[in-house]
């Protein structure tokens, strides 16, 4: 009998290339193939006649192939089959590319299902490369059909068919690590019936009960090892730190602090002063002052005799603190280093060498600073700046690392509550609720691409003035193929440089360039060396050029409100009037929905409520972003009664039962779902 771990290739029916194929998907075992879940579902069960399809809406036709298919090559790597078919109500003429093989497999005489939209007249009408399959066979055409993300050399039919395989392999022994309790408690199905309808439903109300009965699951093993790490740090005691006289640090700022930064910086410090390890959120808008309250807790932690660390998702960010922070705390005593990918093998051996030996005070780096190889010599505070980027497994492979370090996280990105709740919802809240004093909303507008000229004007008279702006273009990538040259950022930035601004010093980066390289791109602008810096979004986060004063963001469309938000967060942080200028030509009811919101407000609360519902909650997390394990059907916008009832069952679970000794297959879940994504991550 199979078990869960067994290979793929030893499941009946798949075999060695196959299981080769499917390992590109990451699947490697039977418990990988059946949670292999599809993307989404086409319903292709409406079934119609040849007179009645619309060129609107694709539908199947049941029809016979009236004559014998021909094939014609049209020209090189173009090849054509075409094939008339009829039913009772009229002729449907279909056309095949380069699908050759269908010449001899479609037979005349023989009825097939087509899935397709079709146009033409009504008494004959054409369809092109649509899906086709015997009556009968009912794989593609018929019912409700799994989209699964693909990859080259595995077509849909064989990944439907391999789980089909895997489904029938594992029937008798599919544990049920829900209690049947709670099962049966919250009207759930059984597991079989919910593996089976999430692959194949039978009927739109079977995957409803199918997804319902997987995604309570998920958030409900999901909340047990929440509580359960909750746990184990609370019952962790770390010696209390000691008062430390902070007028020394607030009076080497160039700045006061506000009142909401000085109250952060207090309840993160009384948590530390506690005894028990400190998990807070600090949540603040863009341009808030995150940073300094980050600052201000490091040199807490460093003056209590202890190591800190400073961990952002991308390296620009770790270079920007580091060259903003450094200079500060250096002059207070505190020994900083900068950790990323990219430090030379020598630097940083000798660098993971002083932390292990404690000559060094503060790292500030990327993730690499939890990486197998660091070890702190006494690592008392980890700071993570944009959390949103890391994630609840980080964090519990963070507390991992020795002696359960002091844990604060800064966020910017205002989430909804309902997501904060299972993102957070192990930590302590603080809320800087007020921007540094002096500070001019920037003002907002949405405009088509025709204005090009005109915000070409305004940049000029603000560059004059002596500001700097931001041009940020879509991310490059290959599959997209956007015909405009300017929106390439080394095109774009080439045709401004020497067509528009041939007197002004543009400048560009992209994520495809070296870290080093964008490090001096990105320090020359901040140091006033270029007036205009051509970008993609890996500006996005946190990069602060307080003379900053434009942020032109190009196919503003393409641009989710957060991330919208975020971009014109990197303006409007010094002293000068700013402006945020979205361009967009697309006039979909959402887009200028979505713009009209950033020309409105500039609270980003409101415009993350916004996000959510524009554009519907599956979006606005990508799967990897929000770094929580497991999470793969519940959809953490749209599921938020499912999660309330998921974490009552957790929390009433766990209050009977601490230890979950009385079900053992439930706590292999859990411990499964956070070891696993913790390697992962790593
Ligand atoms: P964020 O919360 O987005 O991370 P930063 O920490 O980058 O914000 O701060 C934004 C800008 O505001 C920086 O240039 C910083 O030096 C400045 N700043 C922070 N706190 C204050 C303050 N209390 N008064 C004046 N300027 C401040
Ligand atoms: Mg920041």
């Amino acid at each position: 009998m199979a078990d869960l771990d067994t290979d793929v290739r030893y499941i009946k029916g798949i075999g060695e290339q196959r299981a080769k194929a499917l390992g590109k998907l990451g699947i490697h075992t039977l418990r990988d193939l059946i949670t292999y879940f599809p993307r989404r579902y086409e319903d292709r069960t409406a079934i119609r006649s040849i007179s009645s399809l619309s060129p609107d809406e694709p539908a199947c036709v049941e029809a016979m192939v009236a004559s014998p298919p021909t094939l014609s090559h049209v020209r090189k790597g173009m090849d054509l089959v075409k094939v008339r078919a009829v039913d009772a109500s009229g002729v449907l003429d279909v056309t095949f590319f380069n699908q050759t093989w269908l010449k001899n497999s479609l037979r005349q005489g023989e009825t097939y299902l087509f899935y397709g939209k079709a146009d033409g007249t009504s008494l004959r009408r054409q369809m092109v490369s649509p899906v086709v399959e015997p009556v009968g066979r009912r794989e593609l055409t018929g019912r409700i059909v799994p989209i699964y993300a693909l990859t080259a050399g595995i077509s849909r039919l064989v990944l439907s068919r391999s789980v089909r395989q895997g489904l029938d392999a594992c029937a008798d022994i599919l544990p049920d690590a829900l209690p049947d309790s709670v099962r049966q408690a919250h009207h759930l199905c059984r597991v079989e019936y919910a593996y089976e309808n999430i692959h194949f439903p039978e009927s739109p109300e079977a995957l409803e009960l199918a997804r319902r009965r997987l995604a309570f699951e998920e958030l409900f093993f999901f909340t047990i090892g929440l509580r359960r790490l909750r746990r184990r740090r609370d019952t962790v005691h770390v010696p209390p730190c000691q008062a430390v006289d902070m007028e020394t640090f607030y009076r080497a700022l160039p700045f006061s602090l506000t009142d909401a930064q000085r109250r952060c910086v207090e309840e993160a410090v009384a948590d530390m002063r506690s005894g028990v390890p400190m998990n807070r959120l600090c949540q603040g808008d863009v341009g808030s002052g995150k940073t300094m309250v980050a600052a201000a807790c490091i040199y807490f932690c460093v003056k209590n005799g202890r190591q800190a660390a400073l961990m952002v998702p991308t390296e620009i960010l770790a270079r920007q603190h580091h060259t903003g922070l450094a200079p500060l705390l250096e002059g207070l005593g505190v020994r900083c280093a900068l950790l990323t990918g990219s430090t030379p093998a020598k630097e940083k051996r000798s660098i993971v060498a002083q932390l292990a030996d404690g000559a060094l005070d503060l790292v500030i780096g990327t993730h690499a600073l939890i990486s197998e190889e660091v070890r702190y010599a006494d690592l008392g505070l980890v700071v993570t700046d944009e959390q949103h980027r890391f994630g609840v497994v980080q964090r519990a492979s963070l507390s991992a690392k020795g002696a359960c370090p002091h844990v604060l996280v800064m966020s910017a990105t205002p989430i909804p509550r309902t997501l904060a709740l299972i993102l957070y919802g192990d930590l302590e809240v603080s809320v800087i609720d007020q921007l540094p004093p002096g500070r001019q909303p920037v003002q907002t507008y949405a405009v088509p691409g025709s204005y090009h000229a005109r915000v070409y004007a305004f940049l000029r008279k603000l560059v004059a003035q002596g500001r700097q702006a931001f041009i940020v273009c879509p991310q490059v990538s290959e599959s997209d193929e956007l015909p405009d040259e300017r929106k390439a950022v080394t095109a774009y930035a080439r045709v401004l440089q020497t067509e528009v601004f041939p007197d002004l010093r543009v400048t560009f980066v992209h994520g495809k360039m070296k870290p080093q390289e964008k490090d001096a791109v990105m320090s020359a602008f901040a140091g006033g060396q270029a007036d205009i810096l051509v970008s993609t979004t890996v500006i996005e986060v946190g990069v602060d050029v307080p003379n900053a004063a434009v942020m032109v963001v190009e196919n503003a469309e393409r641009f989710g409100l957060s991330q919208l938000h975020q971009l014109r967060g990197r303006v409007g942080r010094g002293a000068h009037q700013s402006y945020c200028i979205l361009i967009s030509d697309n006039r979909s009811e959402e887009t200028r929905a979505r713009l009209k919101v950033m020309t409105q407000t500039t609270d980003g609360f409101r415009i993350a409520e916004e996000d959510l519902r524009l554009r519907g909650p599956g979006d606005f997390f990508g799967a990897r972003q929000h770094g929580l394990p497991g999470l793969r059907v519940a959809d953490l916008g749209c599921d938020t009664k499912l999660l309330r009832e998921a974490q009552e069952a957790a929390d009433a679970l766990l209050e009977q039962d601490p230890d979950l000794h009385a079900w053992p297959a439930t706590a292999e879940r859990v411990q499964m779902l956070f070891t696993q994504s913790a390697d992962m991550m790593n």
